[in-house]
């Protein structure tokens, strides 16, 4: 083929690729342009996860009458003037593409009046050729709606993600700019149901309460940090961190803006783990909003078209800043970096100390060979590793049975292990994975034979869920009936328990809905009967008893025959082991009774 420039369309659409790659970037795009107007109030609608409809309406400044056919040019813009304004940049939008890539591969209208104008004004776009200006009335501000996205790109349309994934990407992304510009009012409304509304009182800590529930919220540590660096000038961190308590497995919480922006991709997020260092568990991250205010010489934001990533003139300055600062706030609430006994259970405290034992593969600390009973150890749980990160690999020996003997109870040590004596030795058993085990076969039991007892609650428990948590609950609600839990939408972001599994009488209903979502990654989707496992899974894990519970006798034996009954008595259900067999001819060898090491 002969080289040939290719038609203004198809250039067009391929450089709207990279700003408009799925309908939460359209949402950035329009929501970005609306606070450069200097709205006070935005408002966004969204049908079918964007794909039918995404709407941001704004009071803003407005684009004048005349302006309105340029607006939805590429390279038009009105934020910028010459080259030099690019490292001065103080507005979110500077390329000037956002509109008409978004024209391109939609139908898009945008309805605006300007300040000093006495009526608007319309125009549309369809597939990238814009129709006529028209006359409209309409209130000062604008807004810009885009239907069919990707209609005309069957290919983008392929690569989106489900409606779900889609939606939760909306959210996140809108519960972020509404906690960085806690001064605008937000309202974002998906399917004509309200998910998120913020009053505009410019009160941080109250849209983090309604975003992550009151005691989130009440935990998060504020961060207020300034200095004057003679490098880079002023900086100034605000916002909040969680403490060290407070964690999730995965980054996905750590929410970054500089300078009113926010940042997916930043070094900086290293610099916020490394002022947790030593504070955390292996495989678990902090919940942050933080928001740097830096001179713009000192950020390069043109990047990338989406302008996610950013690079400093001294990234070093800005790292060891953000570091510090984090780290004084971390540090000047929790002197003593102290772990709740609800998080020392599960991976921490105790048994990670246990982990770091082993992990030394062949050559444990204290001399003894212990031999794990560890028997299966399945892909799921593999899978889980993100939480498992101490899981002891390597050296362990696994046991070909798996059915337990019969084991004699001694008692309970450290509040956290049982210690029991079969006819081969020694057994230590972790009181919260054991517990953990047996409530999720009992449970995946009474489900296999469609009965799961339901217990009503005497009065009935309302729970708070940031935006993309409960649409995930709101999802999974049928599941969660199939195993006895009775839960009701009850408001934007608020559900009623109403019933819970019999198994779990006198546990805590927010504990368990909470469990249910807060950490499942983006883009789980995993097939239906794996998400009755995985429920199951995390419900019991939150449930269980804790490390730290002093069990009275009677508690202890309890717990010993249940696991005893158990079909998989060796490992909890992510996967991490039970017990510790100390078998008697290691006794015999560690004594000197027997050969010789
Ligand atoms: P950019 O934001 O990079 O300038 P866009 O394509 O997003 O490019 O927008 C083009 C221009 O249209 C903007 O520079 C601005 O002047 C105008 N504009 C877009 N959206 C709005 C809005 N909501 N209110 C006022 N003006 C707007
Ligand atoms: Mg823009």
């Amino acid at each position: 083929m002969p080289i040939r420039i290719l038609a203004p369309e198809v250039a067009s659409q391929i450089a709207a690729g990279e700003v408009v790659e799925r309908p939460a970037s359209v949402v950035k795009e329009l929501v970005e342009n609306a606070l450069d107007a200097a709205g006070r109030a935005v408002s966004v609608t969204v049908r079918e996860a964007g794909r039918k409809l995404i709407e941001v309406a704004d009071d803003g400044n407005g684009i004048p009458a005349p302006e309105l056919s340029l607006a939805i040019e590429r390279h038009a813009t009105s934020k910028l003037q010459n080259a030099n304004d690019l490292f001065q940049i103080d507005t979110l939008g500077f390329r000037g593409e956002a509109l008409a890539s978004i024209g391109s591969v939609s139908r898009l209208t945008i309805t605006s009046r300007s300040a000093n104008s006495v009526s608007g004004a319309r125009i549309r776009v369809e597939a990238g050729l814009a129709g006529p200006v028209e006359p409209i009335g309409a209130p000062q501000g604008t807004v810009v709606r885009v239907e069919d996205l990707f209609y005309n790109v069957p290919a983008r349309l392929k690569f989106l993600k489900q409606d779900t994934t889609e939606r939760r990407a909306i959210d996140g992304l809108l519960s972020r700019y509404a906690l960085a510009y806690p001064q605008i009012r937000f309202r974002f409304i998906s399917d004509a149901t309200p998910v998120l509304q913020t009053s505009g009182d410019g009160d941080r800590r109250a849209i983090l309460a309604s975003l992550y529930g009151v005691e989130v919220a009440k935990q998060m540590l504020e961060v207020l940090a300034e200095e004057d660096d003679p490098t880079t000038g002023l900086m100034r961190l605000t916002g909040y961190i969680s403490p060290a308590a407070l964690t999730r497995s995965n980054r996905k919480e750590i929410t970054f803006f500089i300078n009113g922006r926010w940042i997916s991709d930043t070094p900086l997020t290293q610099a916020v783990l490394q002022a947790y260092h030593t504070l955390l568990m292996v495989g678990r991250y902090p919940l942050t909003a933080l928001f740097l205010q830096i001179d713009p010489q000192e950020v390069d934001v043109n990047v990338h078209p989406a302008k996610a990533e950013v690079r400093f003139t001294n990234q070093d300055r800005v790292f060891s800043f953000v570091q510090r600062s984090v780290r004084r706030a971390l540090l000047a609430y929790s002197p003593v970096p102290a772990m709740p006994p609800t998080q020392n259970l599960w991976g921490g405290g105790q048994s990670s100390g246990f982990s770091g034992q082993f992990s030394g593969g062949g050559e444990p600390g204290i001399g003894l060979e212990w031999g794990i009973a560890h028997d299966n150890v399945n892909a799921e749980s593999r899978a889980q590793n993100d939480e498992s990160g101490t899981v002891p690999q390597g050296d362990i020996q696994h046991s070909v049975f798996s059915n337990l003997p019969l084991l004699r109870l001694v008692g309970q040590i450290g509040a956290a292990y049982l210690v029991a004596e079969g006819p081969d030795g020694l057994y230590l058993i972790d009181q919260h994975a054991a517990h953990e085990r047996v409530l999720f076969e009992k449970l995946m039991n009474q489900r296999a034979h469609q009965a799961v007892p339901s217990q009503a609650l005497l009065t009935p428990q309302v729970v708070h869920l940031p935006p993309a948590s409960a649409s995930l609950l709101q999802e999974q609600l049928p599941v969660l009936r199939k195993f006895g839990f009775e839960v009701e939408p009850f408001g934007p972001g608020t559900f009623q328990v109403r019933a819970m599994p019999a198994l779990f009488t006198g546990s805590d209903p927010a504990l368990a809905l909470r469990a249910l979502v807060e950490d499942f990654e983006e883009d789980e989707a995993p097939l239906q009967t794996e998400i009755e496992a995985k429920i199951a899974g995390r419900v019991c894990k939150r449930l269980a008893v804790k490390a730290g519970q002093a069990l009275s006798p009677e508690e202890q034996r309890a717990l010993l025959d249940n696991l005893e009954a158990c079909e998989s008595p060796r490992t909890c259900p992510h996967g991490r082991p039970t017990m510790i067999h100390l078998a008697v001819d290691v006794l015999e060898r560690q004594f000197g009774r027997k050969g010789a090491r």
